[in-house]
């Protein structure tokens, strides 16, 4: 079952609707209605008829040139074809999605790895600032408390990298 297109205005012509028009030489025209029959029997050109299809697309008020117009080319190729393709398409899909939701993983990732940066940061600059506090209740040690403070803030943001 293949649903044609009239060839007048190009609307699908289902099964069971519009006329079939076979002239002499073989060429077969297929017409959705009897507007479109009766057109054809008074020599209009569609291409200068402004209701139909060829008319928009002459005159640039429709698509030509897209994807979407694939879908519903002619095609007479076996069913086997038309499923590779589908599970074509499909793979396409999956990934696609999976690389998108790579980027978002991504994105999340990095937006932590900035707040971990600052926190961070943060940290160092508290201990910095208040250091004092640390000299004097350990007077002699203050140094190295500092330094093993700072290099401990340092493997804990690594280690949480
Ligand atoms: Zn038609």
């Amino acid at each position: 079952m293949r649903i044609e297109k009239c060839y007048f205005c190009s609307a699908p012509v289902y099964p069971g609707h519009g006329m079939m028009f076979v002239r002499n030489d073989c060429k077969v025209f297929k017409f959705c209605r009897s507007k479109c029959h009766k057109n054809f029997k008074k020599k209009r050109n569609p291409r200068k008829t402004r209701w139909t299809k060829a008319f928009r697309k002459a005159a640039g008020k429709e698509l030509t040139v897209d994807n979407s117009l694939e879908f519903e080319k002619r095609r007479n190729i076996p069913l086997k074809y038309q499923r590779e393709l589908w599970n074509k398409t499909v793979e396409a899909m999956k990934k696609v999605e999976s690389i998108k939701q790579k980027r978002r993983a991504r994105f999340i990732m990095n937006r932590l790895k900035k707040g971990k940066e600052l926190e961070k940061a943060e940290a160092i600059n508290e201990v910095k600032k208040n250091i004092h506090l640390i000299r004097a209740s350990h007077a002699g040690q203050a140094k190295k408390l500092e330094e093993k403070m700072v290099q401990k803030l340092a493997e804990d943001v690594q280690m949480a990298d």
